[in-house]
C-alpha cells in the first residue's frame, strides 16, 4: 500500500483544483459552491521516484458554520469524510484560501488537524502571483504551522510543493 496524503480545509478552499493539478488530470470536480466533493477521490501521485496516493475531501464543515447551501446532513457527511481521511492519512496538506484570509474555520480546522499528531503542511491558496504573496500570507503565521503560499489555479508555486511533498511523504 502506497503512503496517504490528504488535502483537508474548509470548502472552496481549492482542494479539488490542486488535487487536479498535482495529479496532472481532471478527476474531481471543482465548483464554486462549498461541498461539491462528497465522498473522498484517491489518485495516485508519483513525483520523482516518490508515489503515494492523494486524496481529496469535502472540506472541514465545523458545527459552527452554517452554511446556507448546504444541508445539515450533508455538513455532517463531507465533515465525517474529511475525519475519516485525516485518520487515514500518513500526511496532512491543509489548504487555506489567501483571497480570503483567516477564518474562524481555519483555525478550527487547524486545531484539528494539529490534533492528528500527523505530519502537516499548509498551502495558502489563490495566491495568483509571487507579488501578492507577503501581504496574502502574513496572518496566517500564527497558526504555527509550515506553509507555501501558491495558485492552484495559476500553477504558481506548484513545482515547489511537488518538491516539498516528497520529502514529507
Ligand atoms: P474545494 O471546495 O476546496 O475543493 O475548492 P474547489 O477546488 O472546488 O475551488 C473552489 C473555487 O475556487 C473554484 O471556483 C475554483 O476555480 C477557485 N480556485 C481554486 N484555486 C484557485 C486559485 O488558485 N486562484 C483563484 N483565484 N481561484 C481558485
Ligand atoms: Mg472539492
Amino acid at each position: 500500500m502506497l503512503p496517504i496524503v490528504a488535502l483537508v480545509g474548509r470548502p472552496n478552499v481549492g482542494k479539488s483544483t490542486l488535487f487536479n493539478r498535482l495529479l496532472r488530470k481532471a478527476r474531481a470536480i471543482t465548483h464554486d459552491l462549498p461541498g461539491v466533493t462528497r465522498d473522498r477521490i484517491y489518485g495516485e501521485c508519483r513525483m520523482g521516484d516518490v508515489r503515494f496516493d492523494l486524496v481529496d475531501t469535502g472540506g472541514m464543515v465545523l458545527e459552527s458554520e452554517a452554511t446556507p447551501e448546504l444541508s445539515k446532513d450533508f455538513e455532517d457527511e463531507i465533515f465525517e469524510q474529511a475525519q475519516e481521511a485525516i485518520e487515514e492519512a500518513n500526511a496532512i496538506i491543509f489548504v487555506v484560501d489567501g483571497k480570503e484570509g483567516l477564518t474562524p474555520l481555519d483555525q478550527q480546522a487547524a486545531e484539528y488537524v494539529r490534533r492528528s499528531g500527523k505530519p502537516v503542511f499548509m498551502l495558502v491558496n489563490k495566491v495568483d502571483g509571487s507579488e501578492f504573496a507577503p501581504q496574502m500570507t502574513g496572518e496566517f503565521h500564527e497558526l504555527g504551522i509550515e506553509f507555501m503560499p501558491v495558485s492552484a489555479a495559476h500553477g504558481y508555486n506548484l513545482h515547489e510543493v511537488r518538491h516539498r511533498v516528497k520529502q514529507f511523504v
